[in-house]
């Protein structure tokens, strides 16, 4: 038996096996590639987010599987579903912030910002952060706020006009 604080689990990443039954252009990890307002290019009639969609965060950054793309590819292929059913005009989504926060067990945590993952935070400041993000940032609204807060909360941090 080995002690150890921290195990690093690397298994590689995968999409839904759901992808395979939408017509499209797929990524090395399954992804449905999407347009600007995530619709899937090839089946325009399907919005694609989170681990199912390969995004463009940027002008050339692919969206990574992971919760800080999920969230925001959510709330704009929610918002960009529901507007064309209504004949509405869509919204590009764009993520210009990107962040890593790594927790390494009793040492603390290594917060890094930018593509380049430039390092910002490390041992207890980079652990506040990651308690933070976990606790606060990625966590959802609790219901007893109500419908309202709920929903302003999401297009808040959005930052999409409602
Ligand atoms: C162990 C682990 C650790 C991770 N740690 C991090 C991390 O530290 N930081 C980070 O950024 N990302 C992390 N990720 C990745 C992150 O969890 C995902 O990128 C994110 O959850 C993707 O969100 P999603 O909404 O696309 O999919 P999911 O969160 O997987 O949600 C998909 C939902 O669809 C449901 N579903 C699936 N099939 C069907 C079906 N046929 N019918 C109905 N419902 C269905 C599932 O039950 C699930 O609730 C981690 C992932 C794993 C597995």
């Amino acid at each position: 038996m080995i002690k150890t604080y921290t195990v690093v689990l690397a298994t590689g990443m995968t999409s839904s096996p759901l992808t395979r039954f939408i017509p499209g252009e797929y990524d090395e990890y399954g992804r449905l590639k999407v347009g600007r307002d995530l619709r899937v290019i090839g089946s325009e009639a399907v919005f694609a987010a989170g681990d199912t969609a390969h995004a463009l965060a940027d002008d050339i950054h692919p969206t990574y599987l992971s919760c800080q793309h999920a969230l925001e590819l959510g709330r704009y292929a929610g918002h960009n579903a529901l507007h064309d059913l209504v004949g509405c005009e869509l919204i590009p989504y764009r993520q210009a912030f990107y962040a890593t926060c790594v927790d390494l067990g009793p040492w603390g945590a290594l917060f890094t910002t930018g593509w380049d993952r430039e390092v910002r935070k490390t041992r207890h400041e980079g652990k506040a952060m990651k308690q933070q993000i976990n606790n606060e940032w990625i966590y959802p609204p609790s219901p007893a706020i109500g419908k309202v807060e709920i929903f302003r909360h999401i297009a808040l941090s959005a930052e999409i006009d409602t």
